[in-house]
């Protein structure tokens, strides 16, 4: 499989993704590449371990099945090399590790993940690193914030919990002419559905632990960089010994391979049931980057291969005050949706969404926002569960 690289460079998404990351040598010809436990790896003689002169030296080096992985997700993402860390928030930091140093300045897009904010906000500034945060409808008028100094524009679309899109071309543009590296968290589309590095951004950043792994059992985070930045995130990784559990790597590599018949049910089901939502009195506005009715619709047209399977509504509420208290009566009727964290699994899940931290966008006045995670179930059940969560309002 491996032998015909050429060859794979013009193949389909899926073919690649099934195909992808097999080395029939150190698998000696398995389909699946084996989970090797290992810290010491032997040498033959002296030399050979003074030179490092074998493919393997440490387990923190890499090994066959990191090794594969890592093949994979280069071909994934087009990317010139790329670290596993143990969860997506340590792709995230990492990176902002990597490239940032004290005096730098970070432009942070609003609608970040959660966690990372809180990151660049307490420990960044340890480091004499400056943040702002900017708006994720910013486009090319990103250009008035760069200051001297700014080192890196960490970018993140559509945003955490309300979905907004950027225009990533825009704000490439103007930060590579600032000298300015572009992060970008992908979590969202995976590269099936918006390739990064293709778009300009220079690494690109995935939590695996949502459609990749699939199952809601893995924690996990991929980190890919271009040609040109990818030696000081490799070395970053090594300087802060960060290395994926074997059995992790295995199961994310197995995850790969029905990545895409997954997410292509994730995508309908959930557009099904944002379309259903949209057509109901008691919801104010659905935020799914898929329709039309949505900002940044046409730069999600343009850009992205298609949408997953997570997006936000806002339940009509009059009254601020009862914004809490009718999301949770509605969380609390559902029966099919579980009330949990995280995404990408197979099952539907539910939460009241907190923008109490956002510093530039601002919350939505006609409603509490909810969060839904479209899983593999039938959707006439999850419409059905919806509806008793919608009359439990009705009845509040
Ligand atoms: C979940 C998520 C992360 C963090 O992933 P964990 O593995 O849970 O740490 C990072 N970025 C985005 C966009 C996410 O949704």
């Amino acid at each position: 499989m491996n032998d015909k690289a050429d060859a794979a460079t013009q193949q389909g998404p899926q073919t690649r993704l099934v195909r992808s990351g097999y080395d029939s040598v150190s698998q000696r010809a398995f389909i699946n590449p084996p989970v090797v436990h290992g810290s010491t790896v032997l040498f033959p003689d002296a030399h050979t371990m003074e030179t490092h002169g074998q493919k393997y030296t440490y387990g923190t080096r890499g090994t066959p099945t990191t090794d594969a992985l890592c093949a994979a997700i280069n071909e994934l993402e087009g990317a010139a090399g790329t670290i596993l860390v143990p969860s997506g928030l340590a792709a995230v930091t990492v990176p902002l590790l990597a490239y940032l140093s004290s005096g730098d300045h970070a432009l942070i897009v609003d609608s970040v993940y959660g966690n990372v904010r809180e990151f660049c906000d307490s420990m960044l500034p340890r480091f004499g690193i400056e943040v702002d945060y900017y708006d994720p409808s910013i486009g090319a008028e990103i250009e008035g914030l760069f200051k001297p100094n700014t080192r890196l524009v960490h970018t993140e679309a559509p945003g955490s919990s309300t979905f907004e899109i950027q225009d990533i071309p825009a704000i490439v543009e103007a930060a590579h002419r600032h000298g300015a590296i572009v992060t970008m968290d992908n979590t969202w589309a995976t590269p099936l559905y918006f390739k990064p590095l293709d778009f300009g951004v220079d690494v690109s950043i995935q939590a695996s632990t949502k459609y990749p792994a699939g199952h809601a059992d893995i924690l996990f985070g991929t980190v890919s960089a271009n040609a040109r930045h990818w030696p000081l995130l490799r070395k970053a990784n090594g300087l802060l010994g960060l290395c994926a559990a074997p059995d992790d790597t295995y199961q994310v590599l197995r995850g790969l391979r029905t990545l895409g018949v997954r997410l292509d049910r994730h995508q309908t089901s959930a557009l099904d049931i944002a379309r259903w939502l949209e057509s109901r009195a008691d919801v104010a506005r659905v935020l799914h980057p898929a329709l039309p009715s949505f900002p940044g619709h046409d730069i999600w047209k343009r850009d992205f291969k298609g949408a997953s399977g997570v997006f936000s509504f806002v339940l009509r509420v009059e009254h601020e005050e009862q914004f809490k208290a009718k999301a949770q009566a509605f969380l609390d009727a559902l029966s099919i949706f579980g009330l949990g964290y995280s995404w990408g699994g197979f099952a539907s899940l539910a939460l009241h969404v907190s923008l109490k931290e956002r510093r530039v966008t601002t919350a939505p006045t006609d409603g509490p926002v909810l969060r839904l995670q479209i899983g593999l179930e039938d959707t006439d059940d999850l419409k059905a569960d919806l509806d008793r969560a919608f009359a439990a309002v009705r009845a509040f």
